[in-house]
């Protein structure tokens, strides 16, 4: 197969049609029409075999999450996702390959309107870098450093499963036993959230105007939250007992084991975001109503860092907060 046939595979395979795509694959680059009274929001993100990916991730899989972990990005900004490029880098000009990762990518881009744009297909070690592009009304982009000392902090949906499901995977974990008595879909439940991220578009968009700031959970939730603290300047106190659990993860893991795989596990890609309390009634409701659950975990306080605290107010120390390349 050579490369145009390859990029051919990936055009027909993707091909959701939008109006302000005014010229998509085939030329030096796409001509775009961002609508007006919008602000654009650019983001990229790359998956590197054996780094972000086990080496048995399906195909089809990986076109899936390399166009979710993106599309989550936008989510915490609050952005609706337009457009995207491909990046591919195969070790061969595999047929079979190219048409699973097309069809999980484009299954994904169907439901959110992603129209695929361009891209680039070389030869190396397998790597997918995606960007993205979306749209929010001008000047109401989410962002990190709005927190307030006050606020009460959220985590949408549940934490901890697809750190869980990579465990799965592994033979050489101590609890391997015990992962693979468990019933199959107790295991193929973790492994869908490693595998298949479900990225919170509907809820970032919800989240405008009311959160305080948003960041999407996708190295662990202590150092993510961090991020929202040093860009807030304030400080973050997260309450142990509160982390919210699938019932997967409650049926599998003791309660330490758990704490350190919701509260540092990377790759959930929910939304932890802050917000005033008075706003908290009404936002749940529209969450509740697009189907997405949030949890109170904690609150913002004046001063730096994030604290992860017992029910007595005690600070629990994890040995790893979250993944950290380089380190
Ligand atoms: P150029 O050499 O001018 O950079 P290419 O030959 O690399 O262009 O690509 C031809 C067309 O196919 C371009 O429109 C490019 O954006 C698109 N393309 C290449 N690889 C991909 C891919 N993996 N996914 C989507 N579009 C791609
Ligand atoms: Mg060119």
């Amino acid at each position: 197969m050579a490369e145009f046939d390859l990029i051919e595979i990936i055009r027909a395979r993707c091909s959701v049609a939008r109006a302000d795509v005014l010229l998509g694959i085939g030329d030096d680059a796409a001509i775009l029409a961002p609508p007006p009274g919008h602000d654009l929001l650019v983001s990229t993100d790359t998956l590197v075999a054996g780094v972000h990916f086990p080496p048995l991730t399906t195909a089809r899989d990986l076109g899936w999450k390399s166009l979710a972990v993106n599309l989550s990005d936008l989510a915490a900004m609050g952005a609706t996702p337009a457009w995207a490029l491909l990046a591919l880098t195969l070790p061969e000009a595999d047929r079979t390959f190219v048409d699973g990762f097309a069809e999980g990518f484009a299954a994904l881009a169907a439901q959110h309107r992603v129209a695929l744009v361009g891209g680039d297909t070389t030869s190396g070690p397998l790597s997918v870098t995606v960007v993205v592009h979306g749209f929010v009304p001008t000047g109401r982009a989410l962002r990190r450093d709005g927190a307030q000392p006050g606020d009460h902090v959220y985590v949408t949906g549940t934490l901890g499963d697809a750190a869980a499901g990579l465990r799965c995977l592994d033979r050489h974990d101590p609890a391997t036993v015990a992962l693979f008595n468990a019933p199959l879909d107790t295991r193929e439940s973790l492994l869908e959230r490693l595998h298949r991220p479900t990225p919170r578009v509907a809820a970032g968009a919800a989240l405008r105007d009311v959160a305080s700031a948003c960041i999407d959970v996708s190295d662990g939730l202590l150092a993510d939250l961090g991020h929202v603290a040093v860009r807030s300047g304030v400080g973050i106190e997260v309450d142990a007992l509160e982390l919210p659990a699938s019932s997967a993860l409650l049926a599998l893991f003791d309660a330490s084991e758990r704490l350190a795989l919701q509260a540092s596990g990377g790759d959930d890609y929910e939304l932890a975001f802050t917000m005033s309390p008075a706003r908290a009634a009404d936002l749940l409701r529209d969450l509740a109503r697009i189907g997405c659950g949030a949890t109170r975990i904690g609150r913002v306080v004046a001063g730096a860092g994030v604290r992860l605290l017992d029910a007595a107010g005690a600070e629990i120390v994890l040995d790893r907060r979250g993944w950290e390349h380089f380190a």
